[in-house]
């Protein structure tokens, strides 16, 4: 007989997901992608005993990978007025995000500016047979016009001001979801729909991201 022990048990999963439940996630795509994708492949070895805890965690170059309740949370938020298709995410950090979004939605393009990162969360995303993933080295202040426009955008850095050009490649109808606020203090998590006369913002609550800085490195 095997047993499969401490942080790749299924138990400990569970655990992850009743609390995201207790917490007020109810999507069942939303928690069947958590549930699936392991995040223990997104961190290194050393944290691989915490990855299924409901906690930021460190992944070099002063960046984390965000808690679990909040890519739910965004997740959700994404996924509310029914299935994207393309969504575009800045921000790649990990890749954690994007594999739960990968395993939701058709199509995912991703956005990082540290060249250290891509480089890692491509070799996850082709350890996993994750396919249906693009991923760009570049400021994702700018973006991706080629790609243009995308059902969703999900910001997982904190601008200071909602990334306007960024918002333009949304399409009519579309919303981004992103921490909107100062540097180094909490920002608000804000989901907006983009209108015919500019765009309907819900408030989703207070959140702590990195900053999202300008330029690729
Ligand atoms: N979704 C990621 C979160 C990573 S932290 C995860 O779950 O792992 C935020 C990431 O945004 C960092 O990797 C940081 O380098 C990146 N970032 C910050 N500013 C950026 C910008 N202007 N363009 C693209 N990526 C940016």
């Amino acid at each position: 007989m095997s047993y499969e022990v401490g942080y790749r048990s299924r138990r400990v999963r569970e655990r992850l997901i009743h609390r995201l439940k207790e917490r007020g996630i109810s999507n069942p795509q939303v928690l069947d992608a958590i549930r699936e994708v392991p995040r223990h492949q997104f961190v290194d070895e050393a944290f691989a005993h915490r990855a299924y805890d409901d906690d930021v965690l460190p992944i070099g170059y002063e960046q984390t990978i965000s808690q679990p309740y909040v890519v739910a949370r965004m997740t959700e938020a994404l996924l509310r007025q029914g299935l994207p298709q393309r969504v575009l995410e800045i921000g790649t950090g990990s890749g954690y995000q994007t594999a739960v979004l990968a395993s939701i939605v058709q199509q995912v393009y991703t956005v990082e500016r540290i060249g250290a990162l891509i480089r890692r969360a491509q070799k996850r995303f082709s350890d996993l047979s994750i396919l249906n993933v693009e991923m760009k080295l570049d400021d994702g202040y700018v973006g991706w016009e080629e790609k243009a426009p995308f059902d969703a955008i999900i910001v997982t850095a904190a601008p200071e001001r909602v990334p306007t050009r960024l918002f333009n490649q949304l399409e009519m109808g579309g919303r981004m979801v992103v921490p909107v606020g100062p540097v180094r203090q909490e920002q608000q998590l804000l989901e907006l729909i983009r209108t015919d006369e500019g765009f309907e913002q819900v408030d989703l609550g207070a959140v702590r991201f990195v900053p999202m800085r300008t330029g690729a490195c």
